[in-house]
């Protein structure tokens, strides 16, 4: 294409070249040819002055004679001056010194025609007249084209003759070229190149003048108009047809020059455009170096092969190895001979090892495996490095592919997050919490403690009337019959009544040590840790403190437990829920207090029902309800619930509900409440209580008593609390 165009350019540079040279040429010949008709015009009428000058003088032609002599001298072109009389007769002639003389071969009356009419002309204009030119045959073939001019001499008004100079057409046109290289016209230098001729109408040539032969392309004609005459003046160059051959060479040269020219300029451009984009590559280049070292987070390329590429200062100073420590060791030294970085810690070497090679194993998302290790990479995962003092610290590593220009994948990046600090923060607040929860517990059971202690004096007090009542029957002597009025009891009958205290016994001992335990178990700390378990065993172990509180203000309890649905069901028919037992017996143990003390002041005692509701709604989620008779919850109050330390009792700590509704969350649970729903047989408009709701979630994998449940759905996974039934 571009070819195309070149040629096509080169094309149009020659034929406007050979057109403008064309032009050029034939334009100098018109100029020659009109200042050749001008200078020939001036020399003419010039001519004819002179001739008029010579006169008639007196009537001896001694005078007009010298006269004559002097303008033949003078001028080459006036080849012979006759004086003729009135009547045209031929008084006097003199011919040229510098020809033979003209009518040698011809006698002048034969070719006299010619000039008679022009004098008959200047006659009747009164005025210098030419004739028209003619041939004069000379000796040895020769010959001249010449014309007459014939002047009339007129003396007070009277015709006295006439004088007829012949000039020679080839000298005139000499004359005129010899005149114009003096001048040398400023347009024209150079006029031999020309050949000058008079022709006739009919293209005979006349006369010629110039060296140089016309090559007839450029040619010039014009037309010398005399009084009396007019002659046909042809200029012709001897310049031919511009050579294409010479042109092509000067286009091409031209041409080539032209592309030089243009190659140089885009070269420059390009240089430019380079520089400019070396320039924005080093600022680019800058600003990512002063990004890298800002950052707080440590990066890490490594190629292929495992071997660290690139760090920067964030991660050096976070593993306190120089850069130049870390990328001097090479990942491995050959197959089996793994060399791992300083920062392992050397307990966990092969474990990072292993996993290393799988994630340099992967490559972008080439199958469904690898796009998911991938994610897990892009999501990051936990680890422990080692700083150079030996000191571990945990890290998040976020890893993503590194692929060069030309799409190779040519290693991995990956950012390095310290979270030594939010781990510390996290243990730190985990530990108020539990201390917090620990207090929480604590006073709780401080409220409980008369009701414990009522609660334990009765099983004491039967064991100690049991213990008595047995102690008598032990008695070694045994009692006058008249003392007890009874007669002795027979042994049989002794073992078994001791039996029966001892069973007595031990069954109250065993009450007491279950609301000992219950209360122990209840206030001791442990451990955070989730275990799955069913939603009975969690309300069975709080019941014991539940029925505590409830057996004061006489709340009767009830327990509706539902099934789980059969298309819910994972795991057996009842629901199951993952989560730390301890933390949500509270929870249990917060709402039933509140329950119960809600419907202490104004609730009639035949209404004071306490329901404890246990639903699987949704196959991740166990509902748990506690439901009141209460009053329910006063606006005022219900803005500030879950505020801590909001109480609105005298001997409350406010931190009953904000506490419940931190540990749901921290299950993945949402609390919240409302009013209770209508129980059956309530009077309408009565005071409805208030249902306190928390959501448990269900163990994510059903055990293996139960696999043949429906499988989990996996489009539940991501509900939101909001979305959680
Ligand atoms: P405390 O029990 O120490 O007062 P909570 O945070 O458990 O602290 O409760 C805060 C307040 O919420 C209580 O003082 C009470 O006014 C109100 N409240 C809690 N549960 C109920 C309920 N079931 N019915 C009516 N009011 C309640």
């Amino acid at each position: 294409m571009l070819l195309a165009l070149l040629a096509v350019a080169q094309t149009l540079l020659v034929w406007l070249t050979v057109r403008v040279e064309a032009a050029r040429a034939q334009d100098n010949a018109e100029t020659v040819a009109a200042q050749l008709v001008g200078d020939l015009r001036r020399d003419l009428t010039r001519a004819g002055q002179q001739l008029q000058a010579l006169g008639w003088g007196d009537p001896a032609l001694a005078g007009w004679r010298r006269g004559a002599t002097e303008l033949l001298r003078a001028h080459t072109e006036l080849r012979r001056v006759e004086r003729r009389d009135a009547s045209l007769a031929v008084v006097d002639t003199l011919d040229s010194p510098f020809g033979p003389p003209l009518f040698d071969h011809l006698r002048r009356p034969q070719l006299s025609i010619e000039a008679e009419a022009a004098c008959a002309a200047a006659s009747r204009s009164s005025a210098a007249s030419f004739s028209r030119s003619y041939f004069v045959p000379l000796a040895g073939g020769q010959g001249l084209e010449v014309v007459d001019l014939c002047v009339p001499v007129l003396q007070a008004g009277q015709q006295l003759g006439y004088l007829v100079g012949t000039y020679a057409l080839s000298a005139l046109l000499d004359g005129a070229l010899a005149l114009r290289e003096d001048q040398s016209a400023p347009r024209v230098r150079d006029v031999q190149r020309y050949e000058l001729s008079f022709i006739e109408g009919d293209g005979t040539r006349l006369a010629r003048a110039g060296a140089a032969r016309g090559a007839g392309v450029y040619v010039a004609e014009r037309l010398v108009d005399l009084p009396g005459s007019a002659l046909q003046l042809r200029v012709d160059s001897m310049a031919g047809r511009p050579s294409l051959i010479s042109n092509l060479a000067t286009a091409l040269v031209l041409g080539l020059s032209l592309a030089l020219f243009a190659v140089v300029l885009l070269l420059a451009r390009d240089v430019r455009r380079r520089a400019e984009a070396e320039r924005a590559l080093a600022e680019a280049l800058a600003f990512r170096k002063a990004m890298e070292d800002s950052l707080s987070t440590g990066l890490r390329a490594r190629d292929l092969q495992g071997a660290i590429t690139y760090v920067n200062p964030a991660f050096c100073a976070m593993v306190g190895f120089s850069a130049a420590e870390l990328l001097a060791r090479p990942a491995a030294a050959g197959p089996g001979t793994a060399v791992s970085p300083p920062y392992w810690p050397p307990e966990q070497a092969g474990e990072y090892q292993r996993r290393q090679a799988q994630r340099l194993a992967t490559r972008p998302p080439r199958d469904a495996l690898d796009a998911r290790d991938l994610a897990e990479a892009r999501e990051g995962f936990e680890t422990v490095f080692m700083r150079k003092n030996g000191e571990r610290f945990p890290v998040m590593i976020y890893e993503a592919p590194l692929v060069d220009g030309a799409g190779r994948h040519t290693g991995w990046m990956s950012a390095i997050v310290d979270i030594g600090a939010q781990r510390r923060m996290e243990e730190i607040s985990r530990q108020q919490q539990d201390r917090l929860q620990a207090t929480a517990r604590l006073a709780t059971v401080g409220e409980m403690a008369s009701l414990l202690s009522h609660e334990l004096n009765q099983p004491l007090a039967a064991i100690a009337s049991y213990a008595s009542g047995s102690l008598n029957l032990l008695q070694p002597e045994p009692q006058p019959a008249s003392d007890s009025g009874l007669p002795p009891l027979p042994p049989e009958e002794e073992r078994s009544l001791l039996r029966q205290a001892l069973t007595r016994i031990a069954e109250q001992a065993e009450r007491a040590g279950r609301i000992i335990k219950s209360v122990h178990g209840f206030v001791r700390r442990r451990e955070q840790q989730h275990e799955t378990l069913g939603a009975d065993l969690l309300l069975e172990a709080v019941l014991p403190l539940v029925r505590l509180q409830a057996r004061k203000s006489g709340t009767r309890i009830e327990i509706d437990i539902q099934p789980v649905p059969p298309a819910l069901q994972l795991a057996g028919r009842t629901p199951r829920v993952r989560c730390d037992r301890t933390m949500i017996e509270q929870v249990l143990i917060n709402l039933t207090r509140n329950a119960i003390q809600a419907m202490e002041a104004a609730t009639p005692l035949a209404a004071r029902v306490l329901v404890l509701r246990v639903r699987q709604t949704h196959a991740r989620w166990v509902t748990f309800s506690v439901i009141d008779a209460g009053p329910g919850i006063a606006p005022d109050v219900a803005t500030r619930l879950f505020t801590p330390f909001f109480t609105t009792r005298e001997e409350g700590m406010g931190l009953g509900l904000s506490l419940c509704r931190t540990v749901i969350e921290q299950h993945g649970g949402a609390l919240d409440y409302g009013a209770a729903p209508p129980r059956p047989g309530a009077a309408p408009g009565s005071p409805r209580g208030t249902e306190f709701r928390f959501t448990l979630p269900t163990p994510r994998q059903p055990d293996a008593t139960a696999a043949q449940g429906a499988p989990e759905t996996g489009d539940t996974a991501g509900l939101e609390p909001a979305e959680r039934p």
